[in-house]
């Protein structure tokens, strides 16, 4: 039996989807500066839930956003446009920087190997679907139009609060500014009247404007999985503003609950405190390389802890998890040729324990303890057999090809072309021998260069 902890009920639950294929949403990321590990464990946590839907038998049709446009600095409507502040900072237009930042989004979740929903929607390209839905507000009667735009009238909505938002803490109050339009603090914009020098506007029935954040993800939900969503996942920081409003959003306009799975990942920290990007005490995955880490070793790392946990980042924790993936991938080799037979019962209670873990809210932990049990067999080919059938859930390369030269290694090879095409032949020189003491030698051709195992 499926089962996974669902936020809305706050109860482990048995997962079955509505239809024959499963729909799934997951907030995407806001591309105004380079993602962080932080955001990587959150679509290592969407991937782990696609691949075991799949190792289940079902087929998906997932839905990610792109925020290009109306995430404020605040989560709750104050303060400015994150995009335009990263504009203004980088001297670019907000579609150069949200083109930039997606690529690198892009590059990253596929150097993870993530499994990628089937389609992938920046909020930009769907602004006639949120101006229908915010129309639909309206006409409904739970948004109301003020001097700055449309907002949502949380009190005519009885299931605010479903995810544990205390909406009565966002009373009018010294810390919170509050706009003397708005009927209740906690009330959001839908739409954003803009001044003319914001450079991101569209005409709508209430002026040139640009959408709230919340609109987006019940829009391109909407637009993509109807009003039946079987999953939805994020962050846990979004569980009690982004995700309450989505809900209100979605329910009031179809008239029903639309999302019946709330999976929240919780975070990953830094020295015992949290990584974000306003905080400026992030990693990316390039700072990871940098120090000799792959992506690969990031996502053995996520195994280590359970999606609902925190899970603390040091770099002795991702040494430990490096060494874990290197020895677990040698033993796996070393199965490969095994004469072993294992019997038939003991297979099977090899996959039953391993689907046991994974089908109880993604237990990776003890799910990673049956592939190490199962590795101290005897050598034999059905071990690598299971281990292989395993890995379509836990996703790592076990292709001896591609993993001969360490992604470091060409990294260094790269520097050191780079550095000869400049002409610094001495870092160029230096580099060379550095690879050279880890075992690969650069032959060095017309146009380029080979990478060789000594
Ligand atoms: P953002 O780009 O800030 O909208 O975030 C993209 C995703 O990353 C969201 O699902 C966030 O909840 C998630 N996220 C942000 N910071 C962290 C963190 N330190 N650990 C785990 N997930 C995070
Ligand atoms: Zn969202």
């Amino acid at each position: 039996m499926l089962k996974f902890y669902n936020s809305l009920t706050k109860k482990k639950e048995e997962f079955k989807p509505h239809a024959d294929i499963v729909k799934m949403y997951s907030c995407g990321p806001t591309v105004y500066s380079y993602p962080h590990i932080g955001n990587m464990r959150a679509y290592l946590f969407m991937d782990n839930i696609r691949r075991t839907l799949k190792y289940n038998g079902y087929k998906i049709d997932g839905v990610m956003n792109i925020t290009d446009v109306g995430h404020l600095t605040s989560d709750a409507d104050e303060g400015e446009d994150k995009m335009l502040v990263a504009s203004q900072k980088e001297n670019k237009t907000p579609w150069e920087i949200a083109k930039f930042y997606t690529d690198i989004f892009m590059k990253d979740v596929e150097s993870l190997n993530v499994d990628l929903p089937e389609h992938i929607c920046p909020a930009t390209t769907v602004i006639p679907e949120i101006i229908d839905f915010v129309q639909g507000l309206l006409d409904k009667g739970y948004a109301y139009l003020t001097s700055k735009g449309v907002y949502f009238d949380i009190s005519k909505f009885g299931g605010y609060g479903q995810l544990g938002m205390d909406v009565n803490s966002k009373k009018a109050g010294a810390r919170i500014e509050v706009d003397s339009e708005k009927r209740h603090p906690a009330d959001f914009a839908l739409w954003i009247k803009a001044p003319k020098e914001h450079i991101m506007q569209w005409e709508s029935p209430w002026g040139m404007g640009y959408p709230g954040w919340h609109i987006e993800c019940s829009a391109i939900g909407k637009k993509y999985l109807g009003d039946y969503i079987d999953i939805h996942t994020g962050g846990v920081d979004h569980k009690t503003i982004h995700h309450e409003n989505e809900i209100a959003q979605s329910d009031c306009l179809e008239g029903h609950k639309v999302v019946h799975f709330w999976m929240h990942l919780e975070f990953l920290q830094i020295d015992g405190g949290k990584m974000s990007k306003s905080l400026h005490n992030v990693f990316t995955l390039e700072d990871l390389k940098n120090n000799g880490f792959s992506p690969e070793d990031f996502r053995y790392f996520y195994f280590m802890a359970h999606y609902s946990k925190q899970q603390n980042f040091t770099y002795d924790s991702l040494l430990s998890a490096k060494n874990s993936l290197k020895n677990f991938k040698a033993a796996v080799n070393e199965h490969k040729n095994g004469t072993y037979k294992l019997n038939e019962q003991t297979i099977k209670q090899y996959e039953e324990d391993f689907l046991n873990a994974i089908n109880d809210d993604l237990n990776m932990p003890v799910a990673l303890a049956v592939c190490q049990k199962l590795l101290k067999e005897a050598k034999s080919k059905d071990v690598y057999d299971l281990i292989m059938k395993f890995n379509s859930v836990l996703g790592l390369n076990f292709n001896v090809e591609k993993e001969e030269v360490p992604q470091e290694i060409k990294d260094m090879a790269e520097k050191r072309w780079q550095a000869k095409l400049n002409k610094d032949f001495k870092t160029a020189d230096n580099l060379r021998n550095e690879i050279s003491k880890l075992g690969f030698t650069i032959n060095d051709k017309k146009d380029g260069y080979d990478i060789v195992k000594n």
